[in-house]
């Protein structure tokens, strides 16, 4: 079955987006610890394909060893055959891209994966906000602003743009 990941740095609301996605509450964990999953989970959607979510990385309070550990299980099945359709690099409305995320970009960009960037938790800010956040995200990171999707695990907004994103990718 084809398989989708979700990547992003801890905290950034991957699990909140997978349940609204999903449209089912506790499908993903959310975390009360961030910073403690070390394991990639796949979830089975309609016997049509797969989500794929990878470790969140990048929480400040552990230890350097542990901080790194995401990166081979990343990697590892971001390498692996056949690998994903396509990556949702999820990135918080808030922050701007760490050198986590933008590593992350740089790598999808040159294995060449289909990327989706979604910001999340834009109800934290006014529309306006969002927009111009958008915008310059796109520039900074040299993506068509059609690539980028709003989205609100609170509201719903942007939901049915990222299902239909994906289904566009998985039926590729
Ligand atoms: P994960 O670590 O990436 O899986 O993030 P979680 O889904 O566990 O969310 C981290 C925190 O952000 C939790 O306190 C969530 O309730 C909150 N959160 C997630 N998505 C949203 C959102 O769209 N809007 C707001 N306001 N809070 C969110």
């Amino acid at each position: 079955m084809p398989e989708v990941a979700f990547a992003g740095r801890s905290n950034v609301g991957k699990s909140s987006l997978l349940n609204r996605l999903v449209r089912r509450r506790g499908f993903a964990r959310v975390s009360n610890t961030p910073g403690r999953t070390r394991e990639i989970n796949f979830f089975r959607v309609n016997h049509q394909f797969v989500l794929v979510d990878l470790p969140g990385y990048g929480y400040a309070r552990v230890s350097k060893a542990a901080k790194e550990a995401w990166r081979p299980l990343i990697e590892g099945y971001l390498k692996s055959t056949p690998g994903p359709r396509g990556v949702v690099q999820l990135l918080d409305v808030r922050r701007e891209p760490s050198p986590d995320d933008r590593q992350m970009l740089d790598y999808l960009a040159e294995t060449g994966v289909p990327t989706i960037v979604v910001v999340t938790k834009i109800d934290k800010l006014s529309s306006r906000a969002v927009t111009e956040h958008v915008e310059r995200l796109g520039r900074e990171l040299e993506l068509d602003p059609e690539q980028i999707i709003p989205f609100s695990a609170v509201t719903g907004t942007g939901r049915d743009e990222l299902a239909d994103a994906l289904a566009a990718l998985v039926l590729s």
